[in-house]
């Protein structure tokens, strides 16, 4: 991270008007932990490129929870949203507020929330600053990306061409048959899970936090369908539905449900299916990604109740 200790944070600090880069990612972290010295800030990881894969942490509580966005490099604007309410979080907490009726300083006693804002900071960067000469994989994305250098409507994976959310170990076999009838037979823009699990330092740095942390929940931010699923099969517990319709009702998005198996190799897939314990990815926003930012306020009062409850349930 850059030296920013002789800067005044603005204020607000995470700003919602702009694309939200890895460079305004780093920024952010940075003035919010000079502006708030009681959350923990560090990395999991590094990522192809070697960009840090931050975390925050806050609250002293028992209950601990993981929340991460953007493992797809269209979806920026799920780093934006935990961004924005670990500010609010803090600011809240610091002052001695509430928040939608919620004592802060209650739930920081109750629970630690651990944030990954970002995942897949290669792919964001793809994503928003395009192709540079310099990517230590140049030829083979031009080659991934059909010859062309604009990343900005298509990228999901990472700078290897691996979708992120199918390089987990959970039905992982499945997930390549799948690939293989949506044509997909080597790296590329979306949906290619690698040549096994984990085998990306990304997820592998998720995976290995995960393991070490012991979380109660996870919730894994992606965009778009105003959609939160919760299942993986019979190794779904059986609390998770019940929270499931709670977030429902505070966000207004819909529950999914689905028969048998219907996603693979993803990380909530992993997390329940490890862990037996309630995952959720969430799909902010409707549209096509990266999705504008005209949505944000939108997207951020449909999910603030429910990261603030996730962590108290
Ligand atoms: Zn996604």
């Amino acid at each position: 991270m850059k030296s920013i200790c002789k800067i005044k944070p603005k204020n607000p600090i995470v700003g919602t008007n702009k694309e939200y880069s890895y460079d305004l990612l780093e920024r952010d972290i940075g003035y919010l932990k000079m502006k708030y010295p009681f959350i923990t800030v560090g990395k999991i990881g590094a990522s192809v490129c070697g960009r840090d894969l931050h975390y925050i942490k806050f609250g002293d509580g028992p209950n601990k929870v993981l929340y991460n966005g953007t493992h797809h490099g269209l979806e920026w604007i799920t780093s934006l949203l935990l961004m924005k309410f670990t500010e609010n979080i803090c600011k809240a907490y610091k002052n001695g507020k509430q928040i939608r009726g919620y004592d802060i300083r209650e739930l920081f006693k109750k629970s630690t929330i651990y944030i990954v804002p970002m995942v897949n900071p290669d792919g964001v960067d793809l994503v928003i600053n395009g192709l540079k000469k310099s990517n230590p994989y140049y030829n083979e994305l031009l080659k991934w990306n059909n010859e062309s250098t604009d990343f900005s409507k298509v990228w999901q994976a990472n700078v290897r061409g691996v979708d992120l959310n199918h390089n987990y170990d959970a039905s992982f076999d499945l997930s390549k048959k799948a690939e293989k009838e949506h044509c997909i037979v080597g790296p590329g823009p979306t949906r290619y899970s690698g040549e096994c699990p984990e085998s990306e330092p990304e997820t592998k740095a998720l995976a290995d936090f995960t393991r070490k942390e012991d979380f109660k929940l996870v919730m894994a931010y992606h965009s778009q369908g105003k959609e939160i699923y919760w299942q993986y099969g019979n190794s779904t517990p059986p609390i998770a539905r019940s929270i499931g319709k709670i977030f429902s009702e505070v966000s207004g998005y819909k529950l999914g449900e689905v028969i048998g198996i219907a996603s693979y190799a993803g990380y909530k897939d992993w997390f329940i299916d490890k862990f037996k314990r309630p995952g959720y990815t969430i799909e902010v926003g409707w549209g096509k990604n990266p999705l504008p930012l005209k949505q944000f306020n939108q997207i951020y009062k449909s999910n603030e109740e429910m990261l603030i409850l996730a962590a108290m349930l």
